[in-house]
């Protein structure tokens, strides 16, 4: 089967857009990230799903754990920077949330431990038991056909 079809069928499910981050030795990294989901609620689980190609497999494997921040409609200049499509760097300030980076402005701040991993094909599933939780009532960024959306004004931009 061709690739670009799989990737077209699959953009045709419209998700949130997080950005995984984690620390190692002080380092802070960030990441894009749009294959997450709940797993279960007793004990609380989620599960990311990460390239063998990206820096961040690595750095969750030294530290044993994550964050997921679920961006809102305002930061998708974030999503761009930390999926490496700026072509400037840029500082963010991090905030802790149970000894985990967090995103200051997310809509949720969701901080884990690693549980379990599985290798499947080119990527690792990490699963992350929920140690701390911070909500907002902001509004979520969308990720659609390849382009970011809101929930109230369709389209914002191509990526
Ligand atoms: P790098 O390429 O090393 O870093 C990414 C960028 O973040 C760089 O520009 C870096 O400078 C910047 N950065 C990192 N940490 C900081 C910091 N502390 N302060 C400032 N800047 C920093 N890939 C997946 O594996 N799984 C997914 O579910 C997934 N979903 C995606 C969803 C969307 C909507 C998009 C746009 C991309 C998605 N990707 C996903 C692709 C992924 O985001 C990129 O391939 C990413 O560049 C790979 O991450 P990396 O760890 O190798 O990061």
């Amino acid at each position: 089967m061709d690739d670009r079809l799989f990737r077209t069928a699959m953009g045709k499910f419209a998700t949130g857009v997080t950005v995984i981050a984690t620390e190692v030795d002080g380092d802070i990294h960030g990441m894009t990230a749009n294959a997450f989901m709940s797993v279960s609620l007793q004990p609380k689980l989620v599960v990311i799903s990460i390239s063998e190609k990206a820096n961040m497999l690595y750095l969750i494997k030294e530290s044993g754990k994550f964050s997921v921040n679920i961006l809102s409609a305002e930061q998708q200049e974030l999503s761009q920077l930390f999926a490496g499509q700026l072509k400037e760097q840029r500082k963010v300030a991090f905030e802790n949330l149970d000894g985990v980076p967090v995103i200051e402005g997310a809509v949720a701040q969701i901080s884990c431990e690693v549980t379990n991993t599985h290798v499947e094909g080119d990527h690792t599933l990490f699963i992350g038991k929920v140690t701390a939780i911070e909500v907002t009532d902001e509004d979520p960024l969308i990720f659609f056909n390849g382009r970011y959306r809101s929930l109230t004004v369709g389209t914002i931009s191509q990526p």
